[in-house]
């Protein structure tokens, strides 16, 4: 696995922070005077989003519920989106209740744009997002976001939940690969 990383993008620590002042202000922008009315319902796009959830949350000191949807855009070994497919939804009852979708990156713009209006069928009070990574490319700032972690270059990035051919997601650091890890399993 360490033999594979090219480059440290993100290290633990900035995520840490990152997350910690992520946290601090969707729980302020979700507590009386701003919104007092109505709970949270956290929404991570599963696979890749569950890390970064499970660390954002648990800054955040607010009564919620989680509801889980799964997206496939990058099935395999792929390093470009194939276009986001819904793999399948446990929601819970969001009607009424302010939806946080999470997300690990925000590339394509295809996730959240599907997503988002599939959440608003079901007559939440609203929906926010928030992503930890956004790709410096224009399809990628085009798409409205909430709450995002970092900008990053338009690279294929791994760890801290993103994956490659579902691998790597354990890594505790963002990192890129080496070329010759691309193309064989770990
Ligand atoms: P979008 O739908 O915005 O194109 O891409 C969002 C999804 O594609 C993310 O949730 C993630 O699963 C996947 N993705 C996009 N860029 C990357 C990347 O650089 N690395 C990895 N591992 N996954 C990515
Ligand atoms: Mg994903």
């Amino acid at each position: 696995m360490q033999a594979d990383i090219d480059r440290i993008l993100i290290t633990r620590q900035q995520i840490a922070e990152r997350v910690r002042e992520l946290a601090l202000r969707i729980t302020a922008d979700h507590s009386p005077p701003i919104l007092d009315a109505g709970e949270i319902t956290i929404v991570p796009i599963l696979t890749g989003a569950v890390i970064f959830t499970a660390d954002l949350i648990r800054h955040m000191p607010l009564a919620m519920k989680i509801g889980l949807i799964t997206v496939s855009s990058y099935p395999g070994a792929a390093v470009q989106s194939k276009g986001a497919q819904l793999l399948g939804r446990q929601l819970g009852d969001i009607r009424g209740r302010h939806v946080l979708v999470v997300d690990d990156i925000l590339d394509s713009g295809g996730t959240l744009r599907m997503v988002v209006p599939l959440l608003q069928q079901y007559g939440p009070a609203g929906v926010k997002t928030c992503v930890l990574l956004r790709k410096d490319r224009p399809a990628a700032r085009d798409v409205p976001v909430d709450y995002v972690g970092f900008d990053i270059p338009d690279q294929f990035v791994v760890g801290y939940g993103l994956d490659y051919d579902d691998y790597y997601r354990n890594l505790p650091e963002i990192v890129t690969l080496r070329p010759s890890a691309m193309g064989k399993s770990p």
